[in-house]
């Protein structure tokens, strides 16, 4: 039986790949058989990951993008179809969140958040549908959601908001891009342990969230390979609009 996860062929840019989950997503995608361009803003921070995938026998380049900055996107677009040909996956994974009561949240504060978790991720998108759209290949645009675009957490409210708002963009461009053949979804983890988060899961406060999962435990990046996959493969192909959870039952759990 042909694997249909299998993604020799596929040319993937992954945002945000300097650290967590976009690094783990990189490797996946190039254990998969893809190969794969690495952005994110301090490149440097890329290089030992390009370095793995490359003796996984894969391409890899790594590509600076500050994904709040349409100049900066749009040079790391074209660096990496010059570097690896058509990209056909994109992982948009690049986010930030700001932990603040809401009336203690200044505007600086929400710019920020909104301008890398939306907009960012509007204009990394907007780019490689139009490069898709363009080489007729098709591809498959992966959106970085949460748990959080569905349900709410306290201190987050701007975070909240733009992960919810990922998520309809993800269903109305999904709407709009299937006669391109190109699908989008989401992917949508709970808790997974990052070093983002790995010092407040150690706390009282963190503890208790834990308890909280039914599964008893926070995830781990490849607890998100499977989705990954699917969402980024052949198996995929009838998937699109959707958005995928993976978070132990944290969001379906009774209070
Ligand atoms: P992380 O901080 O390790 O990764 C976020 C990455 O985005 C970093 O590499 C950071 O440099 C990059 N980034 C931020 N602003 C950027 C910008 N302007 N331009 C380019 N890159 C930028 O944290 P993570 O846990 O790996 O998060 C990855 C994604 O997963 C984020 O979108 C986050 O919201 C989402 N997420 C994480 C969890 C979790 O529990 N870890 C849960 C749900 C969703």
């Amino acid at each position: 039986m042909n694997d249909i996860f299998d993604l020799h062929g596929h040319h993937a840019l992954v945002t945000g790949a300097s650290s967590g989950l976009g690094q783990h997503f990189a490797l996946v995608l190039a254990r998969a058989g893809a190969d794969v361009a690495l952005a994110a803003r301090r490149v440097e921070n890329c290089e030992q990951t390009a370095a793995a995938i490359k003796a996984l026998g894969r391409r890899a380049v790594a590509v600076e993008m500050d994904v709040t900055d349409a100049a900066s996107v749009g040079a790391a677009v074209d660096t990496a179809i010059a570097a690896l040909g058509p990209i056909t996956i994109l992982c948009n994974n690049a986010g930030m969140a700001i932990t603040k009561r809401f009336l203690d949240m200044e505007e600086a504060d929400w710019d920020k958040v909104l301008d890398t978790n939306l907009k960012g991720a509007y204009l990394v998108a907007h780019a490689i549908a139009r490069h898709m759209a363009a080489h007729g290949k098709g591809g498959s645009i992966i959106n970085t959601a949460s748990v959080l675009s569905f349900g709410v957490a306290k201190q987050l409210s701007s975070y909240m908001a733009s992960k919810a708002a990922l998520m309809h963009l993800t269903r109305a461009m999904a709407t709009e891009l299937a006669q391109n053949n190109i699908r989008v979804n989401a992917l949508a983890p709970g808790y997974i342990e990052t070093e983002i988060n790995r010092d407040f899961f150690k706390t009282e406060g963190g503890k208790a969230v834990i308890k909280r999962v039914p599964q008893r435990r926070l995830g781990q990046p490849e607890d998100l390979d499977g989705t990954l996959l699917l969402l980024a493969s052949d198996a995929g192909r009838y998937i699109t609009g959707s958005a995928i959870t993976v978070d132990g039952g944290h969001s379906v759990s009774p209070l």
